[in-house]
């Protein structure tokens, strides 16, 4: 037994992780990180949002007894408002929520339930996506299969991959969708794209997996970004030979809570069937697997939704950010074709936290070797990273790797 473990060989570190703590040894003085998702001031700092900080002064006297195991309902009612809005209300039985450790534990505790429930035959992942998704899938055992998510010769959104592949998935497979500001391609389907996928889905019987990360990045608003969240919701409730969905909703972007883990996860079936037990499920994986969610995230989080004043300046705060975002593509496209003479408009018409450049694995290597700049091997950056002090530094790095 000793031995087998002593045997074990050191995995390989994790792709982003690694670079970040390769990017905190870098000494360089003009050194930039576009690695990770974390949004950050003009001044290349983390933001606390002022919503938030309002919140924090007001829970002063917050206690730190344990939550329940589904959290705080409190918390719960308002997450599921935030992402439903309308189209919940008078659905109470048939959504059941509970609070998460944020949006990775939301994925892990959906997928465990689905893989021991639904057994499906295979779970449809796109591809690209965020790295976690086939690592999640892959430990409950289902067989993970990969649907083209992005054409990188259109730099759009690969629609005739997406529909022919699913249209190979069998009455309940899972299919896995990132519900807005797709991580980490920057693009998303249009509405009447979305609309084509929720047929086909319900057509073909298959069970929806929203991945919710960034509500009020793509479009700066909320109700904008639960768009398709709504309409596959909508469809579930009106059929009673829907399969249902899930959503995984995380708290960590457009809250700047990324430590405090702040997350729900909604299951959502048709007119006629309660969720009541279903949820007893999920409740019971997390009881075994850490008995009950954090505190402090979820109150922060249901202060700002549950105040009328704070929830307006919560949206002022998701403007900032995603308009400092916007102006940064902005410059970052102009920048590169004043210096390059190409077309880098995909850079700016791409939405959300990430910019899928189409740098190759070599360009990426040279950013780092020669200019210390550090993004991940895909080429996809954080625009977050970028601020008036680096952008030039930036423009002409990837204008001397690009040099033909
Ligand atoms: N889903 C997507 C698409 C993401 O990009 C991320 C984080 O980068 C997450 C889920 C999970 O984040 P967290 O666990 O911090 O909520």
């Amino acid at each position: 037994m000793e031995t087998h473990l002593l045997e074990l060989p050191i995995p390989s570190e994790d792709i982003a992780f690694g670079l970040m703590s390769d990017f905190e040894a870098d000494t360089h003085p003009n050194k930039v990180s576009l690695i990770a998702g974390t949004y950050r001031d003009e001044n290349g700092k983390p933001w606390i949002l002022p919503s938030v900080k309002m919140a924090k002064e007001q829970l002063r006297d917050e206690n730190h007894e344990y939550l329940g195991i589904a959290g705080s309902p409190t918390f719960i009612n308002l997450a599921k408002e935030l992402i439903f809005g309308p189209v919940a209300s008078g659905s109470q039985d048939n959504i059941g929520s509970i609070q998460t450790v944020s949006g990775t534990s939301a994925n892990h505790i959906a997928a465990t339930f689905l893989a021991d429930r639904l057994r499906p035959n295979r779970v449809f992942i796109p591809s690209p996506t965020w790295i976690n998704h086939k690592s999640i899938w892959e430990s409950t055992g289902v067989t993970v299969a990969e649907y083209p998510y992005y054409s990188s010769s259109t730099k759009e959104v690969d629609m005739a991959g997406i529909m022919d592949s699913l249209d190979q998935a069998e009455p309940n497979d899972i299919v896995v969708l990132q519900a807005c500001a797709h991580n980490p391609t920057g693009v998303d389907l249009s509405t009447s794209q979305w609309r084509q996928v929720a047929d086909l889905c319900h057509r073909r019987m298959l069970f929806v997996v929203f991945d919710s990360a960034y509500q009020g990045f793509a479009t700066g608003d909320v109700d904008g970004d639960a768009w398709a969240v709504r309409h596959f919701t909508e469809k579930v409730l009106a059929f009673e030979n829907h399969p249902g969905l899930c959503v995984a909703q995380s708290f960590s972007k457009n809250f700047g809570l990324y430590g405090e883990r702040v997350g729900a996860l909604h299951l959502v079936l048709p007119r006629n069937v309660s969720a009541l037990g279903a949820r007893g499920e999920l409740m019971a994986i997390v009881r075994r697997e850490y008995s009950n969610p954090p505190r402090f995230g979820a109150s922060i989080v249901q202060k700002v939704l549950g105040d009328c004043g704070l929830r307006v300046q919560w949206e002022d705060d998701l403007s900032t950010m995603s308009l400092r975002i916007k102006i940064m593509r902005c410059e970052l496209r102009r920048g590169l074709e004043k210096e390059t003479q190409q077309d880098w408009s995909h850079v700016e018409t791409q939405i959300g936290m990430f910019s899928y450049t189409g740098l190759t694995k070599e360009q990426v290597s040279r950013l780092r070797d020669e200019f210390h700049i550090y993004l991940l091997p895909s080429g996809r950056i954080s625009v977050c990273g970028l601020n008036e002090g680096n952008i030039q530094y930036v423009v002409h790095a990837i204008s001397e790797v690009t040099k033909s």
